[in-house]
Protein backbone atom coordinates (compact mmCIF):
# COMPACT_ATOMS: atom_id res chain seq x y z
CA UNK A 1 0.00 0.00 0.00
CA UNK A 2 1.46 3.17 -1.09
CA UNK A 3 1.52 5.95 1.69
CA UNK A 4 0.07 8.99 1.56
CA UNK A 5 2.83 11.94 0.29
CA UNK A 6 3.97 14.89 2.91
CA UNK A 7 1.84 18.20 1.93
CA UNK A 8 4.66 19.91 0.42
CA UNK A 9 6.01 22.94 2.32
CA UNK A 10 7.45 26.64 1.19
CA UNK A 11 11.16 26.79 0.58
CA UNK A 12 14.16 28.63 -1.35
CA UNK A 13 14.57 27.59 -4.70
CA UNK A 14 17.64 25.24 -5.36
CA UNK A 15 21.00 25.67 -7.48
CA UNK A 16 20.71 25.66 -10.15
CA UNK A 17 23.59 23.17 -12.13
CA UNK A 18 24.83 24.63 -15.71
CA UNK A 19 28.48 25.12 -15.77
CA UNK A 20 28.81 21.94 -18.12
CA UNK A 21 26.56 23.33 -20.72
CA UNK A 22 28.33 26.79 -20.25
CA UNK A 23 31.86 26.08 -20.43
CA UNK A 24 31.03 23.69 -24.08
CA UNK A 25 28.83 26.97 -25.16
CA UNK A 26 30.86 29.62 -24.23
CA UNK A 27 34.46 28.47 -23.74
CA UNK A 28 34.17 26.35 -27.28
CA UNK A 29 33.67 29.65 -29.25
CA UNK A 30 36.06 31.54 -26.73
CA UNK A 31 39.03 29.24 -27.33
CA UNK A 32 38.91 28.91 -31.13
CA UNK A 33 38.75 32.84 -31.00
CA UNK A 34 41.68 33.11 -28.82
CA UNK A 35 43.37 30.15 -31.32
CA UNK A 36 42.43 32.32 -34.86
CA UNK A 37 43.67 35.33 -33.25
CA UNK A 38 47.06 34.06 -32.32
CA UNK A 39 46.96 32.53 -35.73
CA UNK A 40 46.65 35.95 -37.20
CA UNK A 41 49.41 37.17 -35.33
CA UNK A 42 52.16 34.60 -36.35
CA UNK A 43 50.58 33.85 -39.88
CA UNK A 44 51.19 37.44 -41.79
CA UNK A 45 49.64 35.87 -45.36
CA UNK A 46 46.70 35.23 -44.10
CA UNK A 47 45.59 37.20 -41.30
CA UNK A 48 42.63 38.95 -42.94
CA UNK A 49 40.84 35.80 -42.67
CA UNK A 50 41.97 34.43 -39.15
CA UNK A 51 40.62 37.60 -37.72
CA UNK A 52 37.77 37.39 -39.41
CA UNK A 53 37.48 34.10 -37.71
CA UNK A 54 38.38 35.22 -34.76
CA UNK A 55 35.56 37.63 -34.57
CA UNK A 56 32.95 34.96 -35.61
CA UNK A 57 33.83 32.67 -32.97
CA UNK A 58 33.65 36.24 -30.25
CA UNK A 59 29.84 36.61 -31.90
CA UNK A 60 29.42 33.07 -31.67
CA UNK A 61 30.25 33.14 -27.96
CA UNK A 62 28.65 36.44 -27.38
CA UNK A 63 25.19 35.88 -26.52
CA UNK A 64 25.86 33.42 -23.54
CA UNK A 65 27.14 36.63 -22.02
CA UNK A 66 23.53 38.43 -21.82
CA UNK A 67 21.61 39.23 -19.41
CA UNK A 68 18.62 40.44 -17.38
CA UNK A 69 16.74 42.98 -19.92
CA UNK A 70 19.06 42.15 -22.96
CA UNK A 71 18.27 38.49 -22.70
CA UNK A 72 14.20 39.21 -22.40
CA UNK A 73 14.68 41.28 -25.68
CA UNK A 74 16.76 38.50 -27.34
CA UNK A 75 15.09 35.70 -26.07
CA UNK A 76 14.47 33.55 -29.57
CA UNK A 77 17.13 34.04 -31.10
CA UNK A 78 19.28 33.32 -27.85
CA UNK A 79 17.11 29.88 -26.75
CA UNK A 80 17.41 28.52 -30.81
CA UNK A 81 21.50 29.02 -30.42
CA UNK A 82 21.91 27.51 -27.08
CA UNK A 83 19.19 24.79 -28.55
CA UNK A 84 21.60 24.43 -31.29
CA UNK A 85 24.49 23.97 -28.84
CA UNK A 86 22.24 21.43 -26.33
CA UNK A 87 21.28 18.88 -29.52
CA UNK A 88 24.88 18.98 -31.58
CA UNK A 89 26.70 17.56 -28.11
CA UNK A 90 23.99 15.30 -27.31
CA UNK A 91 25.35 12.62 -29.30
CA UNK A 92 28.58 13.31 -28.00
CA UNK A 93 27.30 13.08 -24.34
CA UNK A 94 25.09 10.20 -25.35
CA UNK A 95 28.48 7.95 -26.17
CA UNK A 96 30.20 9.29 -23.14
CA UNK A 97 27.40 8.12 -20.84
CA UNK A 98 26.67 12.20 -19.43
CA UNK A 99 23.35 12.82 -21.74
CA UNK A 100 20.67 13.06 -19.24
CA UNK A 101 23.82 15.30 -17.09
CA UNK A 102 24.12 17.58 -20.40
CA UNK A 103 20.26 17.76 -20.73
CA UNK A 104 20.21 19.18 -17.45
CA UNK A 105 22.86 20.83 -17.19
CA UNK A 106 21.50 22.48 -20.36
CA UNK A 107 18.46 23.06 -18.10
CA UNK A 108 19.95 24.67 -15.27
CA UNK A 109 21.55 27.22 -17.39
CA UNK A 110 18.57 28.38 -18.95
CA UNK A 111 16.96 28.50 -15.03
CA UNK A 112 19.72 30.65 -14.27
CA UNK A 113 19.15 32.88 -16.50
CA UNK A 114 15.41 33.12 -16.56
CA UNK A 115 15.89 33.30 -12.57
CA UNK A 116 18.43 36.45 -13.30
CA UNK A 117 15.94 38.01 -16.25
CA UNK A 118 13.53 37.83 -13.87
CA UNK A 119 15.05 38.97 -10.31
CA UNK A 120 14.02 42.49 -10.63
CA UNK A 121 9.99 42.38 -12.24
CA UNK A 122 8.46 38.94 -11.71
CA UNK A 123 6.35 37.12 -14.37
CA UNK A 124 2.50 39.01 -14.15
CA UNK A 125 1.25 35.91 -16.52
CA UNK A 126 2.95 32.13 -15.58
CA UNK A 127 1.66 29.15 -16.64
CA UNK A 128 2.22 26.02 -15.22
CA UNK A 129 2.60 22.84 -17.76
CA UNK A 130 2.30 19.33 -16.40
CA UNK A 131 2.57 16.01 -17.86
CA UNK A 132 -0.24 13.32 -17.37
CA UNK A 133 2.29 10.81 -16.42
CA UNK A 134 2.34 12.60 -12.93
CA UNK A 135 -1.21 11.24 -12.31
CA UNK A 136 -0.94 7.20 -10.63
CA UNK A 137 -1.61 5.49 -13.41
CA UNK A 138 -4.51 3.30 -11.63
CA UNK A 139 -6.61 6.61 -10.62
CA UNK A 140 -9.32 7.15 -12.58
CA UNK A 141 -10.10 10.64 -11.77
CA UNK A 142 -10.90 12.59 -14.72
CA UNK A 143 -8.22 15.15 -14.38
CA UNK A 144 -7.25 15.91 -17.99
CA UNK A 145 -10.78 17.43 -18.25
CA UNK A 146 -11.04 19.08 -14.47
CA UNK A 147 -8.31 18.89 -12.44
CA UNK A 148 -10.56 19.43 -9.31
CA UNK A 149 -11.28 15.64 -9.85
CA UNK A 150 -8.59 14.93 -8.06
CA UNK A 151 -9.68 13.79 -4.61
CA UNK A 152 -6.63 14.41 -2.96
CA UNK A 153 -5.75 11.17 -1.75
CA UNK A 154 -1.86 12.09 -1.16
CA UNK A 155 -0.47 8.81 -3.59
CA UNK A 156 0.86 10.84 -6.48
CA UNK A 157 1.74 14.77 -6.69
CA UNK A 158 -1.32 15.46 -8.35
CA UNK A 159 -3.35 16.30 -5.38
CA UNK A 160 -0.30 18.61 -4.07
CA UNK A 161 -0.43 20.40 -6.81
CA UNK A 162 -4.31 21.15 -6.78
CA UNK A 163 -3.85 22.42 -3.57
CA UNK A 164 -1.23 24.60 -4.60
CA UNK A 165 -3.43 26.49 -7.78
CA UNK A 166 -6.50 26.84 -5.37
CA UNK A 167 -4.61 28.30 -2.87
CA UNK A 168 -2.27 30.84 -5.22
CA UNK A 169 -4.57 31.18 -7.70
CA UNK A 170 -2.12 29.53 -10.50
CA UNK A 171 -3.08 28.69 -13.92
CA UNK A 172 -2.21 25.30 -15.18
CA UNK A 173 -2.29 22.52 -17.68
CA UNK A 174 -2.12 19.16 -17.45
CA UNK A 175 -1.41 17.34 -20.98
CA UNK A 176 -0.57 13.97 -22.37
CA UNK A 177 0.75 15.36 -25.66
CA UNK A 178 3.30 17.73 -25.84
CA UNK A 179 2.02 19.73 -29.03
CA UNK A 180 -1.11 20.32 -26.89
CA UNK A 181 1.32 21.84 -23.97
CA UNK A 182 3.15 24.01 -27.01
CA UNK A 183 -0.94 25.13 -28.13
CA UNK A 184 -1.97 25.72 -24.88
CA UNK A 185 0.94 27.93 -24.18
CA UNK A 186 0.35 29.67 -26.98
CA UNK A 187 -2.91 30.35 -26.28
CA UNK A 188 -2.29 31.52 -23.44
CA UNK A 189 0.60 33.78 -24.04
CA UNK A 190 2.28 33.99 -20.50
CA UNK A 191 5.46 35.55 -19.86
CA UNK A 192 6.67 32.83 -18.23
CA UNK A 193 6.18 29.06 -18.89
CA UNK A 194 7.42 26.75 -15.33
CA UNK A 195 7.14 23.50 -17.14
CA UNK A 196 7.71 19.58 -15.66
CA UNK A 197 8.71 17.23 -18.06
CA UNK A 198 11.53 14.44 -18.54
CA UNK A 199 14.76 15.54 -19.86
CA UNK A 200 13.98 15.02 -23.27
CA UNK A 201 10.77 16.88 -23.30
CA UNK A 202 12.31 19.19 -21.74
CA UNK A 203 15.26 19.79 -24.12
CA UNK A 204 12.47 19.65 -26.81
CA UNK A 205 10.21 22.16 -25.21
CA UNK A 206 12.91 24.87 -24.41
CA UNK A 207 13.56 24.42 -28.45
CA UNK A 208 9.88 24.67 -29.33
CA UNK A 209 9.18 27.16 -27.84
CA UNK A 210 12.04 30.03 -27.26
CA UNK A 211 10.01 32.73 -27.90
CA UNK A 212 8.71 32.18 -23.94
CA UNK A 213 11.07 32.22 -20.91
CA UNK A 214 10.81 28.71 -19.74
CA UNK A 215 11.64 27.89 -16.15
CA UNK A 216 11.92 23.86 -16.37
CA UNK A 217 11.27 21.40 -13.40
CA UNK A 218 13.12 17.66 -13.93
CA UNK A 219 10.81 14.56 -13.79
CA UNK A 220 11.77 11.63 -11.64
CA UNK A 221 11.24 8.67 -13.09
CA UNK A 222 10.84 5.92 -10.14
CA UNK A 223 8.98 3.38 -12.19
CA UNK A 224 10.82 3.55 -15.56
CA UNK A 225 9.31 6.59 -18.34
CA UNK A 226 5.47 7.73 -18.40
CA UNK A 227 4.09 5.87 -15.76
CA UNK A 228 3.62 6.78 -12.07
CA UNK A 229 6.34 9.44 -12.60
CA UNK A 230 7.27 12.45 -9.32
CA UNK A 231 8.25 15.56 -9.26
CA UNK A 232 9.70 18.08 -6.49
CA UNK A 233 6.39 19.80 -5.97
CA UNK A 234 8.54 22.07 -2.87
CA UNK A 235 10.74 23.09 -6.20
CA UNK A 236 7.62 24.05 -8.25
CA UNK A 237 5.83 25.86 -5.03
CA UNK A 238 9.44 27.84 -4.92
CA UNK A 239 9.72 28.47 -8.41
CA UNK A 240 6.25 30.18 -8.50
CA UNK A 241 6.86 31.84 -5.52
CA UNK A 242 10.63 33.47 -6.42
CA UNK A 243 9.60 33.97 -10.38
CA UNK A 244 6.03 35.25 -10.27
CA UNK A 245 4.30 38.25 -9.05
CA UNK A 246 1.97 36.55 -6.25
CA UNK A 247 -2.12 35.94 -6.99
CA UNK A 248 -2.89 34.84 -3.44
CA UNK A 249 -6.30 36.24 -1.87
CA UNK A 250 -5.39 37.89 1.60
CA UNK A 251 -5.75 34.95 4.44
CA UNK A 252 -4.23 31.70 4.36
CA UNK A 253 -5.94 28.49 2.83
CA UNK A 254 -5.12 25.32 4.62
CA UNK A 255 -4.49 22.26 2.35
CA UNK A 256 -7.02 19.14 3.03
CA UNK A 257 -5.75 15.43 2.38
CA UNK A 258 -8.31 12.78 1.53
CA UNK A 259 -7.82 9.34 2.27
CA UNK A 260 -7.94 6.30 0.77
CA UNK A 261 -10.05 6.94 -2.35
CA UNK A 262 -7.78 6.04 -5.47
S1 LIG B 1 -7.01 11.11 -6.66
FE1 LIG B 1 -5.03 10.56 -5.76
S2 LIG B 1 -4.03 9.25 -7.27
FE2 LIG B 1 -5.72 10.30 -8.34
S3 LIG B 1 -4.81 12.12 -9.23
FE3 LIG B 1 -5.58 12.74 -7.24
S4 LIG B 1 -3.85 12.49 -5.80
FE4 LIG B 1 -3.34 11.36 -7.71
Amino acid sequence: MKEPRALPLPGPLPEERGALFLWVRRGLPLAASVLAFAGATFHNAGRGWWLLAGVGFLAVAWPSFLRGEALLRNQTTVRRQDGLWAYAFRPLARWLGLEDAWILSYCGHNNQRVRQALGHQRAKRALILLPHCVQLARCKAGILDDLQACYDCGLCPVGDYLNLVLANHWEGRITNRSHKAYREAREYRPDLVVAVSCTDRLLKGLTKMPEIPCYVIPLALPHGMCVDTDFNVPHLLAAMETLVEPRRPSGEVQALRRAGIA
